[in-house]
């Protein structure tokens, strides 16, 4: 899983930082979901090596501009591409209308299916989101100052190492017959032998794993839905000694983020959605909140827009 920060900044884009969007590259398919999708996005995607063509999925965690004023030039662009299968949105009840308000007030006529999922029966009952293939999708609820839900997307466990080896040992044909072995299947040979694949295959290694925790103070339900991921992207917008200004808009600090990733258990922590007022010069900067987080908890980065994350099951690397 490929993780490509589009958007970092809160509020308002600086000169090196847009407003929120992350973009997810999934193993083994062309598919890419995205989470959030500020204004000037869909230029982020121009800048990156991202094809917005690929886009399938986007994943809106609540209803600020700064995370959805993107959504109407982006899908617009899409339709003219032309030859878009479709898109489909997760995100709160207003989303839809939002979305459908924008496009029609503007005359814009898309044409390729768009279809809504309201979030907020998945994250009060805890079910599954959403199932595609090898990944599931859970929310939850967050705490901020109009309805705002975090995001997990996590891998299905993978098939052990196939033993290549021990397959040459027993005289089994290459070819079609490792495939279906290497994915657990019993086979029976023209020889009447019966192979199980389990048999060749090593122990199952957990999936990959991530959450998206934004905009949100410290919350309970940010911990429960990252425990264990192998990347927490959490929002940081002020500073440990700007707590009352956080708490007074419903944000995190840098400690209340890393504080979530040392209670969730999680491999690595991301630092998003900065206040301009940490830039570069500032008697703060953002620097300063990184020293801050991983004070609490050491394996933290600071995002920036363009940042790629190639997570592994317990590895997370910058590509
Ligand atoms: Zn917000």
């Amino acid at each position: 899983m490929q993780i490509t920060f589009l958007g970092t900044s809160s509020g308002v884009p600086t000169r090196s930082r847009n407003v929120s969007s992350v973009a997810v590259r999934l193993p083994q398919r062309s598919d890419l979901w995205l989470l959030d999708c500020g204004e000037g996005t869909q230029h982020q995607f121009l800048r990156s090596n991202l094809r917005v063509s690929q886009l399938r999925r986007i994943f809106v965690t609540h209803m600020h501009g700064d995370h959805v004023f993107g959504l109407p030039g982006l899908l617009a662009s899409l339709g003219m591409a032309g030859n878009c299968p479709g898109v489909d949105l997760y995100g709160p009840a207003p989303l839809e209308a939002f979305v459908l308000g924008a496009l029609q007030h503007s005359s814009t006529r898309i044409g390729y299916p768009l279809r809504f999922h309201r979030v907020e029966a998945a994250a009060s009952s805890g079910a599954v989101l959403l199932r595609d293939g090898e990944f599931t999708v859970h929310c939850s609820p967050l705490i901020h100052r109009i309805p705002a839900f975090g995001y997990r997307i996590k891998e299905k466990e993978r098939a052990g190492r196939f033993n290549i080896e021990q397959a040459k040992d027993l005289q089994l044909p290459p070819g079609p017959l490792f495939a279906r072995l290497k994915a657990g299947e019993t086979v029976t040979l023209e020889d009447g032998r019966e192979i199980r694949g389990s048999d060749l295959c090593g122990p199952t290694q957990p999936g990959v794993s991530m959450a998206y925790c934004t905009d949100t103070v410290f919350s309970e339900a940010a911990i429960q839905l990252a425990r264990g991921v192998d990347l927490l992207i959490h929002e940081s917008t002020f500073s440990h000694g700007d707590a009352e200004m956080a708490y007074q808009r419903q944000h995190s600090t840098s400690t209340m983020a890393a504080q979530t990733a040392a209670e969730a258990g999680v491999f690595q922590l991301a630092l998003t959605h900065l206040s301009p007022r940490y830039a570069p010069g500032n008697q703060e900067t953002s620097e300063d909140l990184l020293k801050e987080a991983r004070a609490i908890f050491q394996n933290t980065l600071l995002a920036k827009d363009f940042l790629t994350l190639e997570l592994s099951p317990g590895a997370c690397n910058s590509v």
